[in-house]
C-alpha cells in the first residue's frame, strides 16, 4: 500500500477489537480481520475489510499487525502459537497488541518478537466498547520510542489520547496500577455515602461537600454510585455497564497477581480483589462495577 495507509492484520474482533478495526477500516487502511466468531467475522466483511481464516494467512503480507484478545494466555498462543503471528509474519512487521493482561506475559511476547526481528509495543486502552465505537480511547504504551512512533497515526486514528508509558510492559503496567485504584476508590466511595445514610445525611449533601474538597475523585464525580448527582452515570440508568464488575475484577486479579510476583504490599488492591469477587459471585457480574455499593449495602 502507498503513503500513509497500512496493510493491517486485526486479530480479535469482538466487543473492544471490532469497532476498533472498523474505524482503521474507515480512515482508509486495508484490514484483514480474524476472529473465532462468525458474526464478528461477518461484521468486519459489512464495514469493507477482508476477513481470513487463519493468522497465518491474515499475517503473511501484513506491515501491521494488531491484537484485542481476551487474556495473556490468548495472547501468547496468537504470536507464539504454531500458527502464530511470530512464525508467519515478516520481519519487520510492526505489532501492537491492545488487550489487558499481565506484565510478565506482555514482556515475554514482546522479548519474542524481538527475537524474530519485529518491533512490539503493548497498547492497552481505557474507554470502553463507546470509546472505541467513537474512536476516542486513551493508549497506555510500552515499547521503544521508534516502535511508538510507528504505531502512532494508527492509535490516533482508534483512539484521542496516548501515553507512552515506558518499555515493553510498561502500558500494561500502567493500566493495572490505575484500574487498581479505581476499584479501590469506588469502593470508598460506596462507604462514604453507605455511612451517610446511616447518619441520616442527604446524599446529595454528601455530595456537595466531598466533589469541592479532600474527598474528591473520579469514582465520585463522574460515575456516583448512586442515582442522582451525576446524570451520566450508570446508576441512573439501573446500573447497566459501562465498565462491567467482571472487567474490574479482571483487572484487580492482574493488579493482585503482579503484586504478589514483584513484592509489593497492596492491601487495599487485594481486599478490592476479595470484595469484587463476592460482587460477581453473587450475580453482579454483568452489572456495571460502581453497582457494588447495592452489594455493600446488603442487598445485590
Ligand atoms: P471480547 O470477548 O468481546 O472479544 C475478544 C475476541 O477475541 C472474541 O471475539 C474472540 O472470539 C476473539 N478471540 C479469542 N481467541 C482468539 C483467537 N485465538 N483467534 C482469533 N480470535 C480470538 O472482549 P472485549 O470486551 O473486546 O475485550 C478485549 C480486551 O480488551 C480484553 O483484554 C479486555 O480486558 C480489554 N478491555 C475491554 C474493555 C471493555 O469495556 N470491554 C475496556 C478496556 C479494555
Amino acid at each position: 500500500m502507498s503513503g500513509d495507509l497500512r496493510k493491517i492484520a486485526f486479530i480479535g474482533l469482538g466487543n473492544m477489537g471490532g469497532p476498533m478495526a472498523i474505524n482503521l477500516v474507515k480512515a482508509g487502511h486495508e484490514v484483514t480481520g480474524v476472529d473465532l466468531s462468525p458474526s464478528a467475522q461477518e461484521a468486519i466483511k459489512k464495514a469493507g475489510g477482508i476477513c481470513a481464516h487463519s493468522i497465518s494467512a491474515a499475517v503473511k503480507e501484513a506491515e501491521v499487525v494488531v491484537t484485542m484478545l481476551p487474556a495473556g494466555k490468548h495472547v501468547d498462543a496468537v504470536y507464539r502459537g504454531e500458527d502464530g503471528v511470530l512464525k508467519h509474519a515478516k520481519p519487520d512487521t510492526l505489532l501492537i497488541d491492545c488487550s489487558t493482561i499481565d506484565v510478565e506475559s506482555a514482556r515475554k511476547v514482546a522479548e519474542a518478537a524481538h527475537e524474530a526481528g519485529m518491533h512490539m509495543i503493548d497498547a492497552p486502552v481505557s474507554g470502553g466498547a463507546v470509546g472505541a465505537a467513537a474512536g476516542t480511547l486513551t493508549f497506555m504504551v510500552g515499547g521503544s520510542d521508534e516502535a511508538v512512533e510507528q504505531a502512532r497515526p494508527l492509535l490516533d486514528v482508534m483512539g484521542k489520547s496516548v501515553v507512552h508509558a515506558g518499555d515493553a510492559g510498561a502500558g500494561q503496567a500502567a493500566k493495572i496500577c490505575n484500574n487498581m485504584l479505581l476499584g479501590i476508590s469506588m469502593i470508598g466511595t460506596c462507604e462514604a455515602f453507605l455511612l451517610a445514610e446511616k447518619l441520616g445525611l442527604d446524599p446529595q449533601k454528601l455530595f456537595d461537600v466531598a466533589s469541592t474538597s479532600s474527598g474528591q475523585c473520579w469514582s465520585l464525580t463522574s460515575y456516583c454510585p448512586i442515582p442522582g448527582p451525576v446524570s451520566t452515570s450508570p446508576a441512573n440508568n439501573d446500573y447497566k455497564p459501562g465498565f462491567a464488575a467482571a472487567m474490574m475484577l479482571k483487572d484487580l486479579h492482574l493488579a493482585r497477581e503482579a503484586a504478589d510476583s514483584f513484592g509489593a504490599e497492596t492491601p487495599m488492591g487485594h481486599r478490592a480483589a476479595e470484595l469484587y469477587e463476592q460482587f460477581c459471585n453473587s450475580d453482579g457480574e454483568n452489572r456495571d462495577f460502581s453497582a457494588i455499593i447495592q452489594f455493600l449495602r446488603g442487598g445485590s
